[in-house]
């Protein structure tokens, strides 16, 4: 049995912060499935959000109100007011790690604007933001190599759970196939999102709900799985993203006729609404007729900003055009559409990331999550662009201090290894051993396909319950499929099917929770009930696992500062 104080799922922005906090008194390990600056974190292109006031006067304050108002008022208030609080200092202590952000021309950290956000309070490195931040995390990580162990490309499948302590996680090594179990005195997941449960996804392909799962898969409840952000500007059929940065530094959306069409749906902030808004406009004008070419698209110019600034401020935004459709953005206009980009719910968690199993705050012992698996919720239902960035960073730190208040001197939990094992042994053994005629990749289609059409950015209940249905079915062919590769070295498939049944648990979570909710708020839109309903729906959704299938209990909203008001733009 492989043995360290802390063991930290997931090496991207979130876990990362968390391992430097920890590796300052205890040993970590940080396991990840893949190399650790391919976290999706790396993907990230527009900015971080930081109320430092370096092109307009800005403060926390303002911060705040813009997240809750974007958050159509379900953010938990005292979590948010923490962490805006925070922002300024982490940019700095980033900034000192060796992040290397853009420069206004004396020589401060540039801030652009950004969807629902009243100031310039994006800070970024060109457009290649997580990038830059993830590799100067990284580097800090392996000076600290002494104390800090990071196993690359294995895979967590499940949590050592006795009673109501966290006492490790049971891996295996992709590599060779081995599975092993790693004793810790405590767990922090750090897994990212689930974005790959829909077909256009601009999530990476790592992005599969495995650390909610098992969580859930140990009795803890999900919270707010139904709101799940639809990004504006996916590249067209494919979902990759063209960060909102292009509309930040002042691209426009054009309809097929050739209209700025946001003027009819959010007048003073335009293409720089929500993302929300912004999507439902655009998916509301395709409806209509009026995408480009009759098609589901829309049109993201950027011709009037001018070959130097794009080349200064969104280099990577033309590089991706011009490397996966022959569109360079200087001459032309990109075709996009949304596309699922970020899961607004996730594991919930205190103000300090420790892993609660009810509204009363009853911790799981020894378990804390951070990042974009966690719900904390300062982003409730839906997150303003560059605050996510800051959640991973803000909170991996938060979670790496609570969890050397917790596990500083404590003694190891029991753990039978040999039990533990053979749990996962037999996961192995019973997808080997399946014969069936079913194709995994087909299973895998159906089920982005029905999660974009019936439970995407416009939803209700005729097609809700269809897609329920449906993924129910899905599950049921899954235990029918077959593997074609048995062999143990790198076998990619198995994991991929694990990952598979990963995504089809948490698709029918997300469904079943969107059709309980009927209302209309930030990311989650109901046709059949397209108002916000403070009354009977401003509450958390928790999903809790049963013998009689899902079970939704509610938690209450924390509201300080701000109290629910109509939100228009
Ligand atoms: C294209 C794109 C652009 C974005 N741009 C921005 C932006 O400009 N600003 C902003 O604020 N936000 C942005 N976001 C959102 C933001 O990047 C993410 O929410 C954030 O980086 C998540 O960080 P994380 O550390 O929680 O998870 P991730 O960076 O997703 O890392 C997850 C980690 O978990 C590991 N893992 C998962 N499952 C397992 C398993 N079973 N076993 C072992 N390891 C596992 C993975 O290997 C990985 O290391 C963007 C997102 C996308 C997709």
């Amino acid at each position: 049995m492989i043995e360290h104080d802390v063991v930290i799922v997931g090496a991207g922005l979130a876990g990362m912060r968390c391992a430097l906090e920890v590796c300052k008194e205890l040993d970590v390990a940080v396991l990840t499935k893949v190399y650790p600056s391919r976290s999706h974190s790396g993907a990230a292109q527009g900015g971080i959000a930081a109320s430092l006031g370096n092109s307009e006067p800005d403060s926390w304050e303002e911060h705040m109100y813009d997240t809750v108002k974007g958050g159509d008022f379900l953010n938990d208030q005292d979590a948010v007011e923490e962490y805006v609080k925070a922002a300024p200092r982490v940019i700095y202590e980033l900034e000192h790690m060796g992040c290397v952000f853009s420069r206004t021309p004396e020589g401060k950290i540039a801030q652009r604007s950004f969807g629902g956000h009243s100031k310039p309070r994006a800070c970024f490195s060109a457009d290649r933001t997580g990038h830059a931040i993830l590799h100067a995390l990284h580097e800090q990580l392996m000076k600290n190599s002494k104390s800090v162990k990071i196993y690359n490309e294995w895979y967590m499948h499940s949590l050592v759970v006795d009673g109501d302590r966290c006492n490790g996680v049971i891996v295996s090594n992709i590599q060779t196939g081995e599975v092993e179990v790693i004793r810790a005195k405590a767990v922090v997941f750090c897994t990212g999102g689930y974005g790959r449960v829909f077909k256009i996804t601009s999530n990476a392909f790592a992005s599969t709900a495995d650390g909610v799962m098992a969580a859930f898969e140990v009795g803890i409840p999900l919270e707010d799985p139904e709101f799940v952000q639809f990004h504006p500007s996916g590249l067209y059929r494919q979902g990759i993203l063209f960060s909102e940065a292009a509309r930040g530094e002042g691209g426009f959306l054009l309809n097929g006729k050739g209209e700025r069409f946001m003027e009819a749906y959010a007048p003073s902030r335009m293409e720089l609404a929500p993302r929300d808004i912004v999507a439902r406009a655009e998916q509301s004008e395709m409806d209509a007729g009026r995408g480009v070419n009759g098609e589901d698209c829309i049109h993201l110019d950027l011709r009037h900003l001018g070959e130097a600034r794009i080349m200064e401020r969104l280099p990577q935004i033309r590089q991706l055009g011009i490397d996966f459709i022959g569109v360079d953005c200087v001459k032309d206009p990109l075709p996009i559409q949304p596309t699922a980009h970020y899961s607004m719910g996730g594991i919930p968690v205190d103000m300090n990331c420790h892993v609660i199993l009810d509204s009363e705050g009853t911790k799981m012992n020894g378990f804390f999550a951070a990042g974009e698996c966690a719900c904390v919720s300062v982003h409730g239902g839906n997150r303003l662009g560059t605050n996510s960035l800051l959640d991973a960073v803000v909170f991996g730190e938060r979670a790496g201090k609570s969890v050397l208040d917790y596990a500083r001197g404590k003694d190891f939990g029991n753990v039978n290894e040999g039990r533990e094992k053979a749990r996962v042994l037999e996961k192995f053994e019973d997808i080997f051993q399946r014969d069936g005629s079913e194709s995994y990749n087909q299973i895998r289609d159906e089920m982005k396909e029905i999660m974009m059409t019936n439970c995407g950015v416009f939803r209700d209940e005729e097609r809700l319950k269809d897609c329920i249905e449906t993924l129910k079915g899905l599950r049921e062919r899954f235990k029918k499929g077959k593997v074609t590769d048995k062999g143990k070295l790198f076998n990619t498939e198995i994991y991929e099917i694990m990952e598979l049944g990963n995504m089809l648990g948490m698709a029918v979570i997300i469904a079943t929770a969107a059709l309980r909710r009927q209302e209309s708020r930030g990311g989650h839109f109901r046709t059949d009930f397209p108002k916000r309903d403070d009354e009977k729906f401003l509450h958390h959704s928790m999903v809790y696992d049963s013998p009689d299938g899902l079970d939704i209990k509610t938690k209450p909203v924390v509201i300080t500062k701000y109290q629910p008001a109509e939100r228009t733009y």
